[in-house]
């Protein structure tokens, strides 16, 4: 993959980087993505599964396919991309990643800052009480409950929900701040997280796609890398450091 000029010189002198990255870096780790090519979406509809009334009407539904994903997730390993995103801590002051991924790579990774915007797949919590638990959720019946009896939910934001206000405010200052932003593997229509492309336009930054496909942030940013996050990233990793 060819790197041009303009890429290595925006961020070596950058002094602040934003990661903004989706379900589509963690697919080289083995984790199925929603959309685009090979997308899940084509063969269930994570929306029917993914909502509170979903959890109310059929918590057994809802939990067999919690249960599945978290395993997937749990299996997998930070891929080159992970890798080269906490590589960069070494040689920028100040790196940020603001992730729509619910499966705590980065961190595994080594990522230091990182902000969750959809919550966290091992996290869940009571409903009712709100006390938490990590992935030894007690089940009855096939049923995840509470000692209060309340049903208990994977602490990650559904279809409808509002995200954590305190990880998408500090995601929007990093944007609003930082040299370059870098749009990873996400098809950027998942709103208000997709939001924060445009609040790094708006600031100072440059801004630069990896994608397998083009998306619709592919005709605001600077430039498009068209490949794999975990060939295209080490590879700019490796002209940074050169
Ligand atoms: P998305 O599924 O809508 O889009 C994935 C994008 O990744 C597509 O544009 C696709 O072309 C691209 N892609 C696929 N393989 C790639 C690769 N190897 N390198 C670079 N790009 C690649 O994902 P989204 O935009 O993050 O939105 C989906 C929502 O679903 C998110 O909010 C997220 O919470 C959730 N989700 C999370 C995970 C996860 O945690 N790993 C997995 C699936 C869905």
């Amino acid at each position: 993959m060819k790197i041009s000029d303009e890429t290595i010189d925006r961020v070596k002198s950058a002094r602040s980087i934003v990661f903004f990255t989706g379900a589509g870096i963690s697919a080289e780790s083995g984790i199925p993505v929603f959309r685009g090519k090979d997308g899940l979406w084509s063969k269930l509809k994570p929306e029917e599964l993914a909502n509170f009334d979903a959890l109310l009407k059929n918590p057994k539904m809802v939990w067999e396919w919690y249960e599945h994903r978290k395993y997937i997730m749990k299996e997998s390993k930070p891929n080159s991309a992970h890798l080269a995103i906490s590589e960069f801590q070494n040689y920028f002051p100040e790196v940020t990643v603001a992730t729509q991924n619910i499966d705590n790579l980065h961190r595994r990774a080594g990522s230091k800052t990182v902000y969750e915007l959809h919550g966290n797949i091992e996290r869940n919590y009571c409903i009712n009480c709100h006390t938490f638990y990590n992935n030894d959720v007690p089940f009855v019946d096939g049923i995840p409950k509470c000692k209060c009896g309340g049903l208990i939910r994977p602490d990650v934001v559904w279809f409808g929900e509002f995200l954590p206000q305190d990880q998408f405010n500090a995601s929007e200052k990093a944007s609003e701040d930082c040299d370059v932003f870098f749009i990873i593997g996400t098809s950027a229509v998942v709103y208000p997280a997709a939001s924060l492309i445009y609040t790094a336009k708006a600031g100072k930054a440059y801004l630069i796609e990896i994608n397998i496909e083009s998306t619709e942030a592919s005709h605001i940013v600077d430039e498009s890398y068209f490949g794999k996050a975990g060939e295209v990233l080490p590879a700019i990793l490796e002209k940074i450091k050169n």
